[in-house]
């Protein structure tokens, strides 16, 4: 039998990229949920944000924090052994991403070196933020809770090339997503948590697991290219992603209503018993 292992991104994908509602995705959350099919958020949020919506939806499975940072399994998930983790507040976590001090530590350097006004969360207020995000005051605090990554803004005029090669010589990298550029460590992206993750399901329970990936922005590349079935959900604030993916499935919708139609389309396509449906 088929198990399905799904990966995805949030902010964009999951949630909408400006209300951040996932109200139209409920139906397919249901029958995630109905069927015990892993759902593994796979995001730039922190761990805190992650709590969060995971209550929200009902589920309580492993998540991927932080563009790739870390990954947490709650502790004794499905009597999982992890390889190269220690125990954190009711978690098992592998961490792939650098401590946050040293990631802002890096950010002043670049700042002070290469002299042009760059922003990261650190340096912002809580009406900053919200400012900038469009979260709540409360999901602002938890945005604020940062283990492995600085989310930043440039100023007009600045040069993100030249952000990037120093980030490379301070040994941390790039990536973006759908408002901010982040800060990470080159060790780590979405893609190498995914693969780690996968790997983990696949050793501990000898099944094959058809793995999807849903993404929006160029910090889903790495997961998009890692997972059986791809799918793209479309951002049309950044207009197309350049992919080519065989088998890249694209949604017709931005946000959670096509991540709703695309997913109870490869529910109705993979899961055991289900008639083919078109999307
Ligand atoms: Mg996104």
């Amino acid at each position: 039998m088929t198990k399905i292992l799904i990966f995805t991104d949030l902010d964009g994908s999951l949630l909408n990229h400006g209300d951040y509602s996932f109200e139209d995705a409920r139906p397919s959350l249901a029958r995630i949920r109905r069927h015990q099919i892993p759902l593994i958020m796979t995001t730039s949020k922190t761990r805190s944000e992650i709590e969060a919506l995971q209550v929200e939806m009902g589920l309580r499975e492993p998540f991927i924090v932080e563009n790739g940072g870390g990954v947490f399994f709650q502790e004794g998930y499905r009597d999982f052994t992890i390889a190269e983790s220690r125990h954190e507040s009711g978690y098992t976590l592998v961490q792939l991403g650098i401590p946050y001090d040293r990631i802002r530590h890096c950010l002043e350097q670049i700042r002070a070196r290469l002299q042009i006004g760059i922003k990261g969360f650190g340096d912002m207020s809580a009406e900053d933020i919200a400012a900038a995000t469009g979260l709540s005051p409360d999901r602002v605090a938890m945005a604020r809770v940062r283990e492995f990554t600085e989310p930043f803004l440039l100023t007009s005029g600045a040069d993100l090339v030249a952000v990037k090669e120093m980030a490379a010589k301070l040994g941390l990298k790039v990536t973006s997503g759908g408002r901010f550029h982040h800060l990470i460590g080159d060790r780590q992206d979405k893609g190498a948590a995914v693969r780690l993750v996968r790997d983990i399901f696949h050793r501990n329970t000898g099944s094959d697991w058809l793995t999807v990936g849903v993404g929006d922005s160029e910090n889903d590349l790495s997961l998009l290219t890692q997972v059986d079935i791809p799918v793209l959900i479309p951002n049309p604030a950044q207009g197309a992603l350049h992919i080519q993916r065989p088998g890249l499935l694209r949604a017709g919708e931005p946000g959670c209503r096509g991540w709703n139609s695309v997913i109870e389309y490869v529910l109705n396509e993979y899961l055991p018993g289900n008639a083919r449906s078109s999307i």
